[in-house]
């Protein structure tokens, strides 16, 4: 403590008056005491309120005799950082408490010694001063709630939470946290229900259940309930809204909460930039994605790495690597994240041998040890160039016991090259690791097909009737009036139905005089080729792209997401669509985006 002089006395802190007095006085004051140390808690000092409590009592005992200063030197003991102080302090404190008869009646001090007990990590003894109060209210019933909570004890939280007779706002809080950080985001949402007694706080953790548990469509009805309430969000909200907007791909929310930003000059901090980064890319707005970043004051490792996919995932492999070298020669240090983008744009641009420099490089230059989806990576790069025999090979050297993933793309790169042998034996492990999923049947029946081994094809037609494989239904959708419209294969359950399937049968039609014939041999149903026609012509990504030409104006771009990889003969319509109705179309699949514009894709066929 450092006094200005003698005159000073008016401009020093009250507490630091409070304790130049008691020290000198003979027979220090309770007042002044309980001044000096709530000033020192309040100034977050609470070791300091402790030693002078420890000064004073030698001259003056009774001091812990009052129910208020006893208090603050139980929450003094509960803020001391120093690992096991807090408990032997508030021991000896509660030792004190009993002698003197306070604890027993006196609620203030009651909840002080719950909440030292609490913080000192002893749930048992906090439980045991909790449970002895002859009378409970509602703060000390929520100094036990969140001690629970704290401990990831939820279930005991609740158990107090019913028995409360009275709740305010930090215990319903309190009870939306705690099962908003287990992910239970039924029984969050129960509490949150219970109440109308909400702040942001309340919102931005049920938000943050919604996003944690990935249960993206909820975190974005809660976005409109908490808009058409008035609500303010705060950050950790928006970013949780933002990553719900990327997962569905709802550019037009995620631009309204961008804009919200912008309208009321909200800091654009690391963590709201990066998550405003990841949206507008997997939104398909890679556009506004760069300006953001470009825009953007500070970055972090996550911000460019984010970037680096973004592009990488849209195709743009050489600005993603051009990104990666300016970020390394910015000094940062790429970590997984950034070497996965790094690993992606080098296989969408077939760069083979630099591929390879960056995946030795992880390790021998970044200390960044490759994981097995960055060997996954590699499989795709290697086989996609045609390297079967070497991304055969790196399965047999990896590290790792190869998953299903792996095995995947070994398959996807046969499907390429046609390659029957390798991929009867990606399929061997296939139907072990993962035999329930469809999609590496319907792969290696299309390698058959290629390949014109219809025995082949029978077989795997008769392999999925008979192991009764349940086919992940197609579905893919559309934003359109800020509603996201999704459609499943043959879908009729759309209000506007009847005029999509109009559309779609035109489409079809223009699509023919341009040369179009549908792949029949991809439908693997015993159904006569007309019904094969009408199957391949009702997928889902066909049905959206349908409602699209039918609500948006000539020329604008459609953006589709879909939940599975297109398949060959969906990929081939749309191309064509991009050429005949002169229309953009970005898709979104399971693994990247297809940017289709004037009959090609820039995938370049290889997805
Ligand atoms: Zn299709
Ligand atoms: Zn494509």
């Amino acid at each position: 403590m450092r006094a200005r002089g003698s005159g000073a006395g008016a401009t020093r802190p009250e507490h630091l008056v409070a304790h130049a007095r008691l020290v000198k006085s003979a027979c220090p004051d309770a007042f002044l005491a309980t001044t000096a140390m709530r000033g020192y808690l309040r100034a977050c000092l609470p070791l300091q309120a402790i030693l002078l409590l420890r000064a004073l009592l030698p001259r003056a005992p009774r001091l812990l005799g009052n129910s208020f200063s006893l208090s603050l030197a139980l929450q003094a003991s509960a803020t001391i950082p120093a690992p096991g102080a807090p408990f032997t302090l508030g021991a000896s404190l509660h030792a004190r408490a009993l002698k003197s008869g306070f604890a027993a009646a006196d609620l203030f001090v009651r909840t002080a010694l719950v909440e030292a007990y609490a913080k000192a990590g002893r749930a048992e003894l906090a439980r045991a001063a909790f449970d002895e109060a002859p009378l409970r209210d509602v703060f000390l019933c929520n100094v036990m709630l969140a001690a629970y909570v704290a401990r990831g004890e939820v279930a005991e939280a609740r158990k107090v939470f019913d028995g409360m007779r009275e709740r305010d706002l930090v215990s319903w809080n309190t009870m939306i946290h705690g099962y908003a950080v287990r992910g239970d985001v039924a029984m969050a949402r129960e509490i949150f229900n219970g109440t109308e007694d909400r702040d942001a706080f309340s919102w931005s953790s049920m938000m943050s259940a919604y996003a944690k548990g990935r249960r993206s469509k909820e975190a974005l009805e809660l976005w409109r309930e908490m808009c058409a309430a008035g609500v303010v969000p705060d950050c950790i909200t928006m970013v949780s809204v933002l990553s719900a907007c990327g997962d569905m791909g709802t550019l037009a929310v995620g631009a309204e909460v961008h804009q919200f930003v912008e309208s009321n000059g909200v800091e654009v901090d690391v963590k709201l930039g990066t998550a405003l980064i990841d949206m507008y890319a997997k939104c398909g707005d890679i556009e506004n994605s760069l300006r953001v970043f470009h825009f953007m004051p500070a970055k972090d490792v996550l911000t460019w790495s984010s970037m680096v996919i973004g592009l990488a995932n849209h195709g743009l492999g050489h600005e993603a690597l051009s990104l990666f070298s300016r970020m390394t020669s910015e000094g940062l240090k790429p970590n997984e994240i950034t070497f996965i983008g790094v690993l992606i744009a080098c296989t969408h641009l077939g760069l083979v041998s630099e591929g390879k420099k960056y995946f030795s490089s992880m390790s021998e230059v970044h200390g960044v040890a490759p994981r097995v989806e960055h060997y996954g990576c590699m499989v795709d790069l290697l086989g996609r160039s045609g390297h079967i025999e070497e991304a055969r090979q790196l399965i047999r050297d990896m590290p790792f016991e190869p998953d299903a993933v792996i095995w995947r793309a070994l398959l996807g790169a046969c499907r390429i090259y046609k390659n029957v042998e390798v991929a009867e034996e990606a399929m061997a492990k296939l139907r072990v690791l993962d035999p329930h999923a469809d999609g590496h049947y319907v792969l290696l029946s299309n390698i058959y097909a290629q390949a014109s081994s219809w025995e082949g094809v029978a077989e795997m037609r008769k392999t999925i009737r008979r192991e009764s494989i349940q086919r992940i239904p197609g579905r893919s959708s559309i934003e359109w009036q800020n509603t996201i419209h999704e459609f499943v294969s043959g879908d009729r359950s759309h209000p506007r139905s009847e005029e999509i399937y109009k559309m779609l049968e035109e489409m079809m039609n223009q699509l023919r005089k341009a040369g179009y014939r549908p792949m029949t041999c991809l439908v693997l149903q015993d159904i006569d080729e007309q019904s094969k026609e009408r199957a391949l012509a009702e997928h889902s990504e066909k049905l959206a792209i349908a409602f699209g030409l039918l609500t948006t104006p000539a020329r604008s771009t459609l953006r589709i997401t879909k939940n599975l990889r297109a398949c060959e003969d969906c990929h081939s319509v749309i191309k064509l669509i991009s050429l005949v109705y002169d229309r953009k179309l970005i898709v979104r699949d399971r693994n990247r985006f297809h940017h289709f514009s004037e009959g090609q894709c820039s995938c370049k066929d290889y997805w």
